[in-house]
């Protein structure tokens, strides 16, 4: 995903590209294998010489997030963003020691499907994340 492909996604759900969301977005571009938690976000605006708080910053990954343009996982009591490199339903696996994250679209649904039907309910969706050692990481635990 690059910029004119995020604009356009931005524009089309009537969000403008001000300068805060540009920043982050070339942040995320950078980063794209890499969950980030909004501290690590303010530290790399922070490296370019900007400042934003928090605040701020929450409130500009809810416009991506709202436009469907970053995943967001939970990681104990807040949230981890990385852009979103997969348009379909996908799932992830992620590092637990450097954040670095790969996409995948394999998703046992038809078993979702049953298990739900099975207790009398109706499937809605899934969320589920895979975590591991990277290939970098593991030879330095
Ligand atoms: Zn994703
Ligand atoms: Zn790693
Ligand atoms: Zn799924």
């Amino acid at each position: 995903m690059n910029l004119d492909v995020v604009y356009s996604i931005l524009t089309k759900n009537d969000y403008k590209l001000t300068k805060q969301r540009k920043v982050l977005i070339d942040i995320f571009i950078k980063k794209r294998d890499l969950f980030l938690s909004v501290e690590d976000i303010q530290k790399e605006i922070n490296k370019i010489g900007i400042n934003l708080d928090l605040s701020t910053i929450y409130r500009n990954l809810a416009v991506l997030e709202d436009s469907n343009l970053v995943c967001k996982i939970q990681n104990g009591n807040s949230n981890l963003y990385k852009i979103r490199t997969m348009k379909k339903h996908h799932h992830h696996l992620i590092c637990k020691k450097c954040g670095k994250a790969v996409s995948f679209e394999y998703c046992p649904t038809d078993t979702f499907v049953r298990i739900a039907e099975e207790n009398g309910y109706t499937f809605t969706d899934d969320k589920i994340e895979l975590y591991g050692y990277c290939n970098n990481c593991k030879n330095n635990l």
